[in-house]
């Protein structure tokens, strides 16, 4: 009995409602829809879309597939979807899947190593640009940082939904500023002097105009350097070098209205220190905010002294 309610409820509700509510009744059904998805069997990436059919959005950190998982994407959404969309945080969604093959769509997708992502109050999949080990422009590794980061945290419950972005060069293509956690590569240039030939390239490659050659040597201007390393990369005769290496971290960020540039945290944070840090930070966040509060919340909620004495001590 409470099995055919539940079914006749279902199927005949869009029914029921059309005909019997207005239409501010109706945009609040809508309007309820939008704030709460039907999620799939309590998996938060597999939701309900206005099309009547699920959409699968799958944890792709850091951007990166295998060609093998691109082809398992397009077979299944060939399969059981109608379309493949890519979101601004780097996931690939699944479009249009009938409830009935849900199943089918995610044992397939489990085969070759993809799972659905994370959505709502919960550590986001981490968002990062190719780093050094494919742009010449870095100045640090990122992809294997946001593997670490995704494996470990990505789907952990958190107050607010907690998002992070990681840029290897301090012109971000992935604005990690405007996430909860972002972390951006830094070079500190220095030069030795001996080595220099007074050749220009650094000058030429400086997008800041911080260097300049005095009397056939390359001189640095520490005020205008935004640490990029690029002069570091580019110097032909290795008298530029990497006096110090490693990430600002920015917190309490966010891209979604009003947007905020997070502030910054601590500067040239070394590699292995990364994970350690981000620990400290979710406690910190986890301990102190309410449900719902995002982090930006949190940090103005104490002030950023505060929250920065209660990370670094
Ligand atoms: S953020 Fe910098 S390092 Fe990363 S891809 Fe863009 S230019 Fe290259
Ligand atoms: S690129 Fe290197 S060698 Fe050439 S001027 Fe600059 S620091 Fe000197
Ligand atoms: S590290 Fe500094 S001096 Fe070198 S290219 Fe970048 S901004 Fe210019």
């Amino acid at each position: 009995m409470i099995a055919f309610i539940l079914t006749f409820q279902r199927a005949y509700r869009p029914v029921i409602v059309s005909t019997f509510c207005s239409r501010s009744m109706l945009d609040m059904v809508q309007a309820e829809k939008a704030l709460k998805p039907r999620i799939y069997g309590n998996i938060p990436a597999v939701f309900l879309r206005k099309d009547g059919k699920f959409e699968i959005k799958l944890q792709i950190t850091g951007g990166m597939l295998t060609p093998q998982q691109m082809q398992r994407v397009g077979e299944v959404a060939s399969r059981y979807g109608t379309q493949v969309h890519l979101t601004v945080r780097q996931e690939v969604s699944i479009m249009g899947v009938p409830e009935e093959h849900l199943d089918k769509a995610l044992a397939e997708l489990k085969d070759a190593g993809l799972r659905p992502g994370s959505a709502g109050m919960v550590f986001r999949n981490v968002v990062s640009c190719l780093g050094d080990t494919y742009c010449f422009k870095a100045a640090a590794e990122t992809i294997t940082l946001a593997r670490e980061i995704g494996n470990r945290f990505t789907g952990e419950k958190t107050p607010g939904p907690l998002k992070v972005g990681i840029g290897g060069c301090p012109f971000p293509c992935t604005r990690p500023q405007f996430n909860e956690i972002g972390l951006m590569g830094r070079v500190r240039p220095e030069i030795d002097l001996e080595k220099c030939t007074g050749c220009g390239k650094c000058v030429e490659v400086c997008k800041v105009a911080a260097t300049k050659i005095v009397d056939g040597k390359a001189v640095i201007d520490y005020n205008k350097c935004v640490m990029c390393g690029r002069c570091v990369v580019n110097c032909p005769g290795a008298a530029r070098y990497s006096a110090e290496k490693g990430y600002i971290i920015f917190v309490g960020g966010r891209g979604s209205w009003p947007p905020h540039e997070g502030w910054t945290l601590q500067d040239f944070v070394p590699r292995e220190e990364i994970m350690p840090m981000i620990e400290r930070i979710l406690q910190v966040y986890r301990e102190g905010a309410k449900p719902g509060m995002r982090m930006r919340e949190f940090i103005n909620s104490i002030g950023f002294e505060e929250f920065k004495r209660r990370v670094l001590g």
